[in-house]
């Protein structure tokens, strides 16, 4: 048997590298191919991940096995504790059934890196050839370098490398895999291999599971399956952005075609700050959980531009979409070159120094030195900070494992100037409560926002949340959506309003003065290390 073993970040059938050579080969040697899934919570633990994302992969999976299964294709899933012997539990699995072959798309976080060059040594040894190919990005890592061989740490000239480098090896990075052959028929009634067939998804996995609730609200938001992400993909190429669409949208009816050149992805390099319209792709979901893939992506915008080239034009809607996917290459490059970036380190070492609020002194003097969650970090969780544009946003991203990416910045910048609250506990609460959660978009998106990053926000240019609201929800819809206490305000004063009024429509006042707050955070920048 050839196996391809699926990843977390890999869950389709349509346009898989791995997949897809695995298929080759099984051809090839004339034997079937089985698709192996890990489910591997020690891993999920030390990952941060969200119950939304590990709930998101197990619907993503069932509907995995359905479609395989009509191609006499067994997905056999086994649950593999503890993390640190996942490769030898692997190894053992697969060789029981004759493998001489693994695929799998790479994972390019660290501790996944380790694991398959451990899962390589125990291939040699076993006589598994274990063959792994870059998947996740458009362009992988390590391709797109400085002159001096190095990975970008600035963005743009990165980018005008990647629309270049792309557009010389177009066939290369954006070719179609096709999807695996079936296996023969006979492969069910084989005794032994019957039984990689016999292996059901579990509905949820230990400490991961969902409230009733939880789990509508995520069905609903987020529908599992290929062809669900290829209806979203469709729907921001197609149709018009609506601001009646702040919440759920229905991938799956569209609505009427709005015409070409008025769709959403034609207005994105305009529309893309503004929440109170749902003005992008909200692909997220489906990119980092891999049920889409990223070429499909760049293959629909050309098609429906009719161009021959990817386009580097960031000042058209297609163009900037596309750099907002090189982004998403951009991060997972950092990741590579710069690892040190996903232990909880800034990129900008001067940084670790800066003295942040994060704590607050146990109430009780019992002697136990725990900490606790500051008051103002639960109030920033919860969306009960005072100021609307943040709460709404952090409700929004609590009820959907989703949130506008502007959104994101002001959250992130908010918690670590405003606040003066350590990125790294903001970037946990986001692992643990997005459903599109990504190790590197993540680390990278907080690191941008704190300061501490690869070409980040400068510190000195702290975002002002109120002035952040006018801009980014000029209508105040996306205020009034989430922060159901100021449905009633409308006009400016929704975006600011009065102690009297938020005290007469019960909603908290501000925790802080943003003025005041902003003058902490430049000392304290300024002089790492004092408070
Ligand atoms: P669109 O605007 O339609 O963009 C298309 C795609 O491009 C996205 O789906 C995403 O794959 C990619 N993309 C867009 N912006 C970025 C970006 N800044 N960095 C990397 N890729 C990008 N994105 C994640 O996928 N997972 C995360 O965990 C994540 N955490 C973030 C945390 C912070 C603090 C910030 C500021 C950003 C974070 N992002 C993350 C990036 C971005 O906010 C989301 O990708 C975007 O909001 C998703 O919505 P969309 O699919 O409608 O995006």
């Amino acid at each position: 048997v050839v196996f391809y073993w699926m990843r977390f970040a890999d869950l389709r059938i349509t346009d898989n590298r791995a997949l897809h050579k695995a298929s080759e080969q099984a051809q090839k040697d004339g034997i079937p191919l089985a698709v192996l899934f890990v489910l591997s919570p020690e891993d999920y633990f030390a990952h941060d991940r969200s119950s939304r994302r590990i709930d998101f992969v197990l619907r993503n999976l069932k509907l995995l096995q359905e479609a395989f299964s009509k191609l006499h294709i067994p997905l056999y899933v086994i649950t593999h504790k503890p993390r640190r012997t996942l490769a030898e539990r692997v190894v053992e699995s697969i060789k029981e059934y004759g493998c001489r072959h693994l695929y799998a798309n790479l994972e390019h976080e660290v501790d996944e890196l380790r694991r398959d060059i451990r899962m390589w040594q125990l291939g040699e040894r076993h006589g598994i050839q274990v063959n792994l190919f870059h998947d996740k990005c458009i362009v992988e890592p390590g391709v797109v370098l400085t002159k001096q061989a190095r990975g970008y740490t600035i963005f743009t000239p990165y980018w005008r490398n990647w629309v270049d480098t792309l557009n010389a090896n177009l066939g290369k990075y954006i070719e179609k895999c096709p999807v695996p052959l079936p296996n023969n028929e006979s492969i069910r009634r084989d005794k032994k291999l019957s039984f990689l067939f016999q292996t059901p998804v579990p509905g949820s996995i230990n400490g991961f599971e969902l409230s009733d609730n939880d789990a509508a609200n995520m069905k609903e938001f987020w529908p599992a399956g290929e062809a669900t992400a290829i209806q979203v993909l469709d729907r921001f190429l197609k149709t018009k952005s609506r601001s009646s669409q702040l919440g759920a949208v229905d991938p799956l009816s569209p609505g009427a075609q709005d015409g070409a050149n008025h769709s959403r992805i034609h207005k994105y390099h305009q529309s893309r700050d503004q929440m109170d319209r749902d003005t992008t792709s909200r692909l997220s979901v489906y990119l980092s959980a891999g049920v889409i893939s990223v070429r499909e992506c760049v293959r629909q915008t050309m098609q429906l531009t009719g161009s021959k080239k990817v386009d580097g034009n960031r000042s058209a809607g297609v163009g900037r979409w596309i750099q907002e996917l090189a982004w998403r290459d951009f991060y997972t490059g950092i990741l590579v070159h710069y690892p040190r970036v996903s232990m909880g380190r800034p990129y900008l070492e001067k940084y670790s120094r800066v003295v942040w609020e994060n704590h607050q002194a146990p109430q009780d003097t019992t002697g136990v030195h725990e900490h606790h969650d500051s008051e103002n970090f639960k109030k920033w969780k919860e969306g009960m900070t005072g100021v609307p544009i943040v709460d709404a946003a952090m409700r929004c991203l609590n009820k959907m494992g989703w949130v506008h990416n502007r959104a994101r910045m002001i959250v992130a910048m908010y918690l670590t100037k405003d606040l003066m609250i350590d990125w790294r506990l903001g970037e946990r609460y986001f692992m643990q409560t997005l459903i599109d959660g990504d190790l590197a978009s993540n680390n990278g998106g907080w690191q941008w926002s704190a300061s501490t990053g690869v070409d980040p926000c400068p510190y000195f240019r702290i975002f002002n949340p109120h002035s952040q609201s006018l801009k980014a929800d000029p209508t105040g819809e996306f205020i009034r959506y989430w922060v159901p206490e100021l449905r009633k305000l409308h006009g400016p004063e929704i975006h600011d309003p009065s102690a009297s009024t938020v005290d007469k429509l019960g909603y908290p006042r501000k925790v802080i003065e943003h003025s005041a707050a902003r003058d902490r955070a430049l000392r304290r920048f300024k002089n790492p290390g004092e408070a």
